[in-house]
Order: structure tokens, then sequence, then C-alpha cells
């Protein structure tokens, strides 16, 4: 009998294994807690490296339909000035925009009927060299397996039974994200991040008339609403800024806008016990700053699949995966950290000396940083 896996979590990371793995030929089932798969209102961007594995699984085309193709990546002041442009036309598969559910949805009509099972929270598991996992969840029956993958978020489960718990680390700022319409004169294909002192704005386009928008700001974890209510808050803090943010945070629905802290995890230095291994944010959260979480659990699923490929010892075929994704995704977890201290920065001398040294730096190497990141092949 062929080998058959479980995914705890049925978010980017789980789908996007469950599709590698099945492409393998390798019986898999993904649970998932959620008892349905909410529209969350979140738009995404999704850079080469990831796009790149989705080509391969002939998921992308169907992706491009419902998103917007980036060209550039404006980086400005408030004023709407300048700070620098990266293109982004160079690469074999392009960057886009897109609604996370989208993607969700794309990912899970490529699986096999029943793949994916809802409403099953995992609790614990048992496992063994010769037993397998015995994973329980507490909406239903134990399930056997030879493997577990833990692909259940940042709070993972699996993480904390294999590593310990812990609490993730918070970087001193607050994501405000939201989906707002697309105004005139808006410009397709560029996302713009705009550079305040402790706040800044991006504006991502994703085509179908919809434009998603994020915001951050300095100030203690979890951080309570203004007492006008999130929307205003955003509008107050974001007063006197360029174009389009103010009509794009007045066209979105308040109660549609999500709050995150800005969190990530120290690299662990193994991921793996046995049969038990971990993908995604359970492994590497990152922060948002680079846009590459989802990419990373992307590429971590195509890394899986290759590493269990023709291995007949699923715990060294987990042990040759995590070796090959671990310094992959500590290199971009901290490149990630170190964008969002710099584009953080709130002192006015700083904050002008950062524009300048910004300016320069990616002038001079832009094409090295991101083939580092966008240039990546799994
Ligand atoms: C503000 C913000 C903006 C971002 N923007 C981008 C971007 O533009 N591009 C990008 O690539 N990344 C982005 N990311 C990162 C990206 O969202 C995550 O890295 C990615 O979603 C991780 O996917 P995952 O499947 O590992 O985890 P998750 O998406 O967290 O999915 C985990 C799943 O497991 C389920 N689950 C949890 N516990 C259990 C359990 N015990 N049993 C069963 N199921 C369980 C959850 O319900 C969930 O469905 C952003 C993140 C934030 C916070």
């Amino acid at each position: 009998m062929g080998r058959r896996l479980i995914i705890a979590g049925g978010g980017i990371g789980g789908m996007a294994a469950a599709l590698a793995l099945e492409r393998e030929g390798i019986a898999v089932n993904v649970f998932e807690r959620a008892p349905a798969f909410a529209e969350i209102g979140a738009g995404m961007s999704l850079w080469p490296n990831a796009t790149r594995i989705l080509r391969s699984w002939g998921v992308l085309d169907p992706l491009l339909e419902t998103s917007e193709t980036v060209t550039h990546f404006d980086l400005l002041r408030p004023d709407g000035g300048t700070i620098s442009t990266i293109p982004m036309g160079g690469f074999d598969t392009p960057a886009v925009c897109l609604h996370r559910a989208d993607l969700h949805r794309v990912l899970m009509r490529a699986l096999s009927p029943g793949c994916v099972v809802p409403d099953r929270r995992l609790v614990s598991f048992t496992h063994g060299a010769d037993i397998g996992v015995t994973a329980d969840f507490a909406g239903g029956p134990s399930v056997r397996a030879d493997g577990l993958i833990g692909a259940d978020g940042v709070h993972s489960v699996v993480r904390a039974r294999l590593h310990g718990p812990s609490d993730p680390i918070f970087r001193g700022y607050c994501i405000w994200r939201g989906i707002g319409p697309e105004t005139p004169g808006g410009s397709r294909g560029h996302i713009t991040e705009t550079w305040g002192r402790g706040q800044r704005f991006g504006v991502m386009p994703m085509g179908g008339g919809r434009v998603c928008w994020y915001a951050t700001r300095n100030g203690p974890a979890a951080q309570a609403d203004g007492d006008k209510g999130r929307k205003s808050e955003i509008q107050g803090l974001f007063a006197g800024w360029h174009r389009p943010i103010q009509e794009l945070i007045e066209g979105t629905n308040a109660s549609d806008i999500i709050k995150n802290d800005a969190q990530d995890r120290r690299a662990l230095p193994r991921w793996s016990r046995g049969c038990v291994t971990l993908l995604g944010d359970a492994a590497h959260p990152i922060t948002p700053n680079v846009g590459q979480g989802a990419c990373m659990a992307i590429e971590d699923a195509a890394c899986l699949a290759k590493s269990l490929r023709g291995e007949p010892d699923l715990a060294a075929g987990f042990a040759a995966y995590e070796e090959a994704r671990r310094g992959r995704t500590t290199f971009v977890g901290r490149q990630s950290r170190r964008i969002g201290a710099i584009g953080q920065l709130e002192n006015p001398i700083v904050v002008a000396a950062r524009n300048l040294v910004t300016r320069a730096v990616l002038f001079a190497s832009r094409d090295m940083t991101l083939n580092s990141v966008y240039g990546f092949e799994s």
C-alpha cells in the first residue's frame, strides 16, 4: 500500500502541500479546523518565486484571470514624491496581486475530491518510528497515517508539541488591511508603498476594480481600536497623504478592515521529528514586509514533494526537506524584519537620511536583491 500523509491546517500552505504531494502520487488528507472556508477580505501579492511553482502545477492560468500583474513597485513619500521605483517585468513568471480567497479556491479545486476535511481541529498526536502517526481531533475520530505535516499557522499545535510552546515575537507595529474600489487615475500594475514616520501605507491593485491596501503604525501589541472606530482612526493617521489613500479608506467597508500585529518567531534549529514536520507559518512565520509568507509556504510545498520523491524513508525525506528550506526561510525572514524596522523609523532626521540611503542602496543592489528572493528555483 502507498504512503498516506495527514496535513493539519488548510491555509495556503496546507493546500499547496496537498497539491504538491498528490502530484507525486502520495495519498493525503488536509484537516482544517474551520467549518467552512470563509472569504477572508484580504488581498496579497505573489512574487515570481511562487508563481513559477504555481505554473509548474498548472494552476497559474486560472489565477491570472482574477489577478493583476505587477509591473512596478514604487516606494513613495507621503507627498507622493518617489523614493525609488523597481520594475518587476524581468522574470519568467509574473508577480501578481490577487484576493487571498481566489488563490485558496484555485488550489483547493486542483485537489482530489474528499482530500480536504473541514471542521476538524487537531488537538494532539502520537508518533513513533514504526507506528507512524495517530492524530486526535476535536471534531471527529482519530486518524492514523504514515506521517503528519503541521501547516497550522503561526500558533501551530504541531510546532508546540514538537518544540515546546512559545509566543510569537511582536515587532513593534500593527498592520491594517482592507479592499477598496479602484479610483480614477490610479496606476494599474503599480504596487506603491509610502513611507512616513512610524507609519506606512501600501496600495496593491488586484484587478476587477478592486484595490487592496494596508497601513502600519508603531505602537504596543494588541492595541484596541480608537474611540471612533478602526476606519476613522486610519483616516486620521493618514490625513494629508497623497491620493488615492483617503479615497481607498473611505471606499472600504469599516467592518471588513482587518488588523494584525507584526510578528514572527526565531528560526528553529530543527523543524521535524521523525515522521512529523512543519510547513509555512507553522515552521517560519515572517513579518509581511516583503509579501513572502505565503510564497515561502508554496516553496516549502514544492520542496517537500521533491524531497519525498523516490525516498522510501519518510523521516529521511522530511530531514532533507527541512535541510533544504531552513537557510532560505531564515534569510527571507531576516530581510523582511529589517525592511520593516527601516520602514517604521520615526525620528525625522533619521527618516530623511533613510529615504536617501534607501534610494541609493536600491539603485545599486536592486538586481542582486531581487534575484536572491524572486529568482529562486526550488
Ligand atoms: C498583514 C499581512 C499581509 C500579508 N501579505 C502577504 C503577501 O502579500 N504575500 C505573501 O506571500 N504572504 C503574505 N502574508 C503572509 C501569509 O498570509 C502567510 O505567510 C500565509 O498565509 C501562511 O500560510 P499557512 O498556510 O502556513 O498558515 P495560515 O494561513 O495561518 O493557515 C493555517 C491554517 O491552519 C488552520 N489551523 C490552525 N490550527 C489548526 C488546528 N489545530 N487543526 C486544524 N487546522 C488548524 C487555520 O484555520 C488555517 O486555515 C501576509 C501576512 C499578513 C499578516
